[in-house]
């Protein structure tokens, strides 16, 4: 499966002078909404990341996913690999677990996002969950921003990723782009203002 073909035909590899949720900047932004307003790709995708979980001998009982970015690929890996779904949120900047949704002491928890950049969201995410004696079994997402080691290729994970080393991370591609402090990026020292995806259309 050409996943980044996939992201391009839908428009979702977007170039520009972006602001990352990490604070640096990029020319490339991935916008996995864009890909996933088609729900048959939204699931086809998922299919192919549950494959290869299961192929890796992982056995979880439920996907938590951070809110708003996870939730749609969290709802159809969940789909794919028949666990349950959950969700965590922020609440005044910090992650929940909200809603009613409650996890078991030893139950198996993967958790999946859309984009992994250097994971911070998925390590809030996977804290919350720990607190509450449930097991992180691995890290997902349809897409791997670079930083961190995708399961089955022979790359190493950069100083930022804050993925835990022991554990799995499964994803369907890796996309490397540029990444700049905004104090040395180079589009900044042109003039150019950078914008947050997601805002004013973007
Ligand atoms: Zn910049």
């Amino acid at each position: 499966m050409d996943i980044k073909k996939i992201y391009e035909d839908a428009d979702a590899l977007l170039s520009g002078h972006f602001i990352l949720s990490s604070g640096h900047h990029s020319s490339n932004y991935l916008q996995s909404a864009k890909v996933l307003e088609d729900p048959k790709k939204g699931e086809m995708l998922a299919a192919e990341l549950a494959k290869i979980i299961k192929e890796a001998g992982i056995e979880a009982d439920t996907v938590c996913a951070p809110a708003l970015g996870g939730l749609i690929a969290g709802y159809e890996l969940a789909r794919a690999l028949g666990t349950r779904s959950i969700f965590v949120e922020r609440k005044n900047g910090i992650m929940e677990l909200r809603r009613g949704f409650e996890v078991k002491k030893g139950e198996r928890v993967i958790v999946c996002e859309d984009v992994i950049t250097t994971g911070g969201s998925a390590m809030e995410a996977a804290e919350i969950i720990e607190r509450l004696g449930a097991e992180v079994v691995a890290f997902a997402a349809l897409a791997n921003r670079g930083f961190c080691k995708r399961y089955g290729t022979e790359n190493t994970a950069k100083p930022s990723c804050k993925l835990p080393k022991d554990k799995p991370f499964f994803s369907l591609a890796d996309f490397e782009f540029d990444d700049f402090l905004p104090e040395e990026c180079p589009m900044c020292k042109a003039g150019s203002k950078a914008v947050k995806p997601g805002s004013r259309g973007n």
